[in-house]
């Protein structure tokens, strides 16, 4: 596990650069990332750095009443996805995760509770309230960690 804390919005926008980084170093053809933590916690801003540093030069909506917010890029397909105004039972079939595409695919699901288990990922990212900053946990593809840490 991997735990930092991240002093303000830059700091999160900025993390979200280095996990882009490690998302450009993966061999993976599809990435999964489940991000959790209370509401405010920064996960949307996460996602927003990842997709600056990815190349994104467009507005990042929250996820939270669309459900799946999808961007083209050059060498990924990326799926945003905010479970929170789901139902336990809907179907998520409907987002089709595991469609094919000719790209690299980026998963990130904010609310991942809400699917029971019935997903794996490859990293785990919990974020909360830390004062006025927040905390980011990590566990996931030792991989993946250990070149975050590098
Ligand atoms: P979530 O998607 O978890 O509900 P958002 O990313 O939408 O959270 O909102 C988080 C709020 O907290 C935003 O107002 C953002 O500016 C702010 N924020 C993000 N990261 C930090 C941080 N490290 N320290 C303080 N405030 C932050
Ligand atoms: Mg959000």
């Amino acid at each position: 596990m991997i735990e930092y804390t991240l002093k303000d919005e830059k700091a999160t926008l900025e993390f979200g650069a280095k996990l882009a980084k490690i998302i450009n170093e993966s061999d993976n053809a599809s990435l999964e990332f489940h991000l959790q933590g209370d509401l405010g916690a920064g996960k949307t801003t996460l996602v927003r750095g990842i997709l600056s540093a990815l190349g994104w030069h467009g507005s990042v909506k929250s996820p939270t009443y669309t459900i799946c917010e999808e961007y083209e890029l050059n060498q990924f397909l990326v799926l945003h996805i905010d479970l929170y105004r789901t139902e336990v039972d809907e179907d998520i079939d409907m987002l089709e995760l595991n469609r094919e595409h000719k790209n690299k695919k980026l998963i990130f699901i904010e609310w991942p509770e809400k699917l029971q288990g019935k997903r794996l990922c490859n990293m785990k990212i919990e974020m909360s309230h830390q004062h006025n900053s927040r905390k980011i946990e990590l566990i996931g593809d030792t991989i993946l960690l250990e070149n975050l840490r590098s």
